[in-house]
């Protein structure tokens, strides 16, 4: 049973520990629905296709507008073993290629999954509608990513998350999904054992809202941009999901990794709005080259085969060892070069960038970029079953960023929009006849499920009301602190101690800082009402110190290096550490827990033992 040890930072809803009365004189709207899909990126928008698609029409909500989520953002690619340009590759590559390079702790079953898949989940965004760039003879075209044996990232220029998702809600609008959007979810009702629905606010108009239903799908998205210096946008993947799905009693796994793009902007050159943002991996897998101040390509060093396309942990620390040796620009980065291709190649491939960098003055295909590692993406998150979306919970599931297993150690590009659409239409599939196998109401024209004849127990409903006595409170909390300068000081914090390069002291210290973080929390204030930007950092702020905690505690328990894992005090990989970290929230808070990883089917194995490799020289 949950006891809401760590994710709230303004009250104490959970289940277990009050007695089952009401907080008084709240006002909320209930809403009942066959399923609520919290999350409206790639990952939220495909599960609710693929219920409504079964029959069942799920409420999908988001913090902000219909199409506009941090999917958006993603821009170089696709990964699905099309083999449109390079016919040996096949899923169990793929499959090989992931295990791989996630260092043999993901879920064997969940890269499985993705792997076989992708074909046809690429087959039907393109029947959708989705524009991919096409080969001369009108294949899907696929372009290198790094780490990756061949082409099999499929793409829409620089700008496929955003080609993706317009696909997406496109198609749910045609299937007449509802969607409200600026909603806030600050809590999910949950016994621990199993969960009733989902309490928030409308982030306009400020009105509390219970949703009631017996499932729930968490696709809320990551938590990089807890750290100071990050590629997403500021307003999303705080850890809204995990924290959520920590505090409803469900499991986290193996928080430690994060991953630090080794091509973020950088500050001092571009001005402080544009620190951290990404530069696209298609940039490398295009063919550009990095140099340090010294004019020498340096990956020459550091990975001669695979140069500026090995995994994104390896580049990353080779920029972070030559800024700290003092090879750096002047600005703290190094050159990021694509001017050596034709300037029309450059300009159809990479038309983002090109714009952005003309934006700033700036022409890529004559001059270098400067770049610097920047966090990215969070490897680790709910657990799953990933044929199910089943978190431990009895109703609630996770899809997407959210959640964790697919990416291991470290993620490959391209596959995690992959993730999102290979896993959520099972996971779909699962809760449609879920929700058929018990009572519901049909809309009578078109057959669909619209209504749960759930009621929430009294105990749920008590839970609702002390949540929203609690925002209520910290409405109006008025004391020397923003939200905004605590989170500041927790992304320096999590940059400082649990960045590229880690030690046990670092971790620790760290630890000691959180802490030290969370009892200035007495004098928060908040500036506004509850539709204020302010009070959304004021409960983001609470999700993040959560997750903040993961990872500082799973990357601490982690004493070896592994992937975007690098302890300066334990830098080798120890065997006996191919394992899972698993998190969940005890009485007397954060539990840490190892479990051992599957094996991988037959297929896989063999294309394991088989190397395959990119040799990046053949492509010079
Ligand atoms: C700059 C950048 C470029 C990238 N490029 C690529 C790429 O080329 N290829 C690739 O494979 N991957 C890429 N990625 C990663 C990829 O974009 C994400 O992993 C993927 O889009 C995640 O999709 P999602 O649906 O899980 O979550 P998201 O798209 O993050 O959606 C999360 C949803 O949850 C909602 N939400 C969150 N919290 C709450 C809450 N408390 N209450 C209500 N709603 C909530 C949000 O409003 C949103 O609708 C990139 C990432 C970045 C940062």
């Amino acid at each position: 049973m949950s006891q809401n040890t760590t994710s709230s930072i303004y009250s104490d809803a959970s289940v277990s520990d009050h007695s089952q009365s009401t907080a008084t004189d709240v006002d909320y709207e209930e809403i009942h629905v066959p399923v609520l899909v919290i999350g409206a990126g790639a990952a939220g928008a495909r599960v609710a296709i693929e219920l409504r698609e079964q029959g069942i029409e799920p409420l999908v909500i988001g913090k902000r507008e219909y199409g506009d989520a941090h999917t958006t953002w993603a821009a170089g690619g696709i990964n699905a073993s099309l083999g449109s340009r390079d016919p040996e590759d096949s899923w169990a590559i793929h499959a090989a290629d992931t295990l791989e390079e996630g260092h043999f702790i993901n879920d064997p079953e969940a890269v499985e999954l993705v792997a076989r898949e992708m074909g046809d989940r690429i087959r039907e965004l393109d029947e959708w509608g989705m524009n991919f760039a096409r080969t001369v003879d009108g294949k899907i075209q696929q372009r290198y990513f790094g780490a990756q044996s061949f082409r099999r990232t499929c793409f829409v220029g620089d700008r496929t998350g955003e080609a993706m998702l317009e696909t997406l809600v496109e198609k749910a609008q045609s299937l007449e999904i509802p969607y409200r959007e600026n909603v806030m979810i600050t809590r999910l009702l949950s016994d621990g054992d199993r969960v009733e629905g989902a309490v928030g606010f409308d982030m306009e108009t400020g009105e509390f809202l219970a949703f009631v239903t017996d499932h729930v799908v968490l696709a809320a998205g990551g938590s990089s941009a807890m750290y100071n210096r990050h590629s997403s946008r500021d307003e999303e993947n705080n850890g809204d999901g995990p924290a959520l799905a920590l505090d409803a009693g469900a499991e986290l796994l193996d928080m430690e990794f994060v991953q630090f793009h080794p091509t973020g902007m950088v500050g001092d050159r571009y001005g402080e709005e544009w620190d951290g943002r990404l530069v696209t991996e298609a940039v490398r897998g295009e063919g550009g080259r990095l140099y340090n101040s010294e004019g020498e390509r340096f990956m020459e060093r550091y990975s001669p085969d695979q140069m500026e396309l090995d995994a994104r942990d390896v580049v990353a620390r080779a920029i972070a060892q030559e800024l700290r040796e003092g090879r750096g620009t002047d600005n703290g980065g190094v050159y990021l070069d694509i001017s050596h291709r034709d300037d029309a190649y450059i300009r159809e491939r990479l038309p983002s960038m090109v714009d952005r960098f003309a934006s700033l003055g700036v022409d890529i295909t004559t001059d270098p970029m400067e770049v610097a590692p920047t966090a990215h993406y969070t490897m680790g998150g709910v657990d799953i079953d990933p044929h199910t979306g089943e978190t431990g919970v009895e109703g609630l599931y996770a899809v997407g960023e959210t959640t964790a297993g697919v990416h291991g150690a470290n993620r490959l590009g391209g596959n995690s929009l992959a993730e999102t659409v290979a896993i959520a239409k099972p996971v779909g599939q699962h809760i449609a006849a879920a929700v058929q196998s018990t009572g519901v109401a049909t809309d009578g024209g078109s057959g669909a499920v619209t209504e749960t004849d759930s009621e929430l127990s009294l105990r749920m409903r008590a839970a609702a009301e002390r949540e929203f006595a609690a925002l209520t409170r910290l409405e109006a909390a008025d004391g020397g602190t923003t939200p905004e300068a605590l989170l500041d000081e927790l992304g320096e914090l999590l940059w400082s101690h649990a960045g590229i390069i880690r030690t046990g002291e670092e971790l620790q210290a760290g630890l000691d800082e959180l802490a030290a973080l969370r009892a200035r929390l007495d004098d928060l204030t908040v500036e506004g009402d509850r539709t204020s930007r302010s009070f959304e950092l004021a409960v983001d702020l609470g999700f993040s110190l959560t997750v903040a905690e993961a990872t500082l505690r799973g990357a601490l328990e982690r004493t070896e290096s592994r992937g975007a894992h690098y302890r300066a005090d334990c830098p080798e990989l120890v065997d006996e550490f191919q394992q899972n970290i698993v998190v969940s929230d005890g009485e007397d808070g954060l539990r840490l827990r190892k479990r051992s990883v599957g094996h991988p089917s037959e297929p896989i194995q063999a294309a394991l033992d088989a190397h395959y490799e990119l040799d990046y020289h053949h492509l010079e």
